[in-house]
């Protein structure tokens, strides 16, 4: 049985985020009407074939009006541009989300857009693949994993609430989190590892020719991840390291710090101190395994062993 949360939904984005969020909006029949925005003729012809909307649109105003709820589910660079382009056209009581990787610049870049009698609801679900755009999105993409909400001053409780319903269909687990700490804590857990990886997979790329070939021919499953993860989207992590820049120097700057401590320890023949490192870090991983966060998402059928 159909369980209405919302009579209109529109994405503004429809790629493998906003996809995965309208396949199970789909698929339980949470909406009435969904509309998809997005810029090109070929995402929003996607979208229809694959059912993911009703209704597409590349106009953004168009796409929210009389809409119940708009999630935003572009790269974060484009979210100011797009908050005041919709503004006009928002109804009263409607509800923003979005999905963005980074929140206190989302927040900033949105909230003055939003008329008297809106809401926003900043979210960020922790959950994707290294895959863009409709196709690649899947309806269990969100089951298990974490989404937070970075509620502001002055957030409306009835709409966090009807928001963290709809993300609660999803299977996913809901925390609510001060934007700013939201952000220091992807840094290190997310946004720092990508940068390791686009690091260590460029340092490969510029080897000469003879190493390079026998670093891809030789691919243990150390690079073989870096490699999975520096494929992600060029574009949303632009975007991503350009608006989280204070939490991601700082914790750079601390991890050269370590790098730093690893290198003596190496030149110094230190193997206590190194074996003491690995022997935390190895308790680390069990903590992870032990919340079940330690399995990436898959789409069903999807048999790489990664
Ligand atoms: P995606 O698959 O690349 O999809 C992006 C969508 O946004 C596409 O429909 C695209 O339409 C549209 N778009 C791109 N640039 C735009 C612009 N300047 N103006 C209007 N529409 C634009 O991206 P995604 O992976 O779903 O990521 C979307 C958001 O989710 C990002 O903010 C990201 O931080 C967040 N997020 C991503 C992940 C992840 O692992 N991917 C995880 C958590 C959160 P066209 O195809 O027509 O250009």
């Amino acid at each position: 049985m159909a369980d209405i949360l919302f009579n209109k939904i529109a994405f503004i984005g429809i790629g493998l985020i906003g996809s995965s969020l309208a396949r199970v909006i789909r698929r339980d029949g949470l909406a009435d009407t969904i509309v998809a925005c997005a810029r090109t003729e070929q995402t929003r012809k996607t979208a229809l074939e694959l059912d993911l909307a009703d209704h597409v649109t590349a106009d953004v105003g168009e796409a929210v009006t009389d809409a119940d709820l708009v999630v935003i589910c572009t790269p974060i660079g484009a979210y100011g541009a797009i908050a005041e382009a919709m503004s006009a056209s928002l109804k009263p009581g409607a509800i923003i989300c979005d999905v963005g990787s980074v929140k206190r610049a989302v927040i900033d870049a949105v909230t003055p857009h939003i008329p008297e009698g809106v809401h926003f609801v900043p979210c960020h679900p922790i959950a994707g693949t290294e895959n863009s755009g409709p196709e690649s999105g899947f309806d269990t993409l969100f089951e298990d994993r974490w989404m937070i909400i970075t509620p502001v001053a002055g957030s409306n409780e009835e709409a966090i609430e009807k928001v963290a319903d709809l993300w609660c269909r999803t299977g996913s687990k809901i925390e609510r989190m001060d934007p700013d700490h939201h952000d220091q804590v992807l840094a290190i857990t997310s946004h720092v590892p990508h940068l390791i990886a686009y690091t260590i997979v460029g340092t490969a790329t510029d080897l000469e020719d003879r190493l390079k070939s026998e670093v891809v021919k030789f691919a243990a499953s150390g690079f073989r991840d870096f490699t999975r993860i520096a494929a992600s989207d060029p574009v949303m992590w632009r975007d991503i390291f350009l608006n989280n820049k204070d939490a991601v120097l700082e914790m750079l700057g601390r991890l050269s710090e370590d790098l730093s401590g690893l290198q003596r320890a190496i030149r110094d023949g230190d193997g206590d101190g190194l074996e003491a490192l690995f022997a935390r870090t190895r308790e680390i991983r069990r903590s992870v395994i032990e919340a079940g966060q330690h399995i990436p998402p898959k789409p069903p059928g999807d048999d790489i062993n990664d």
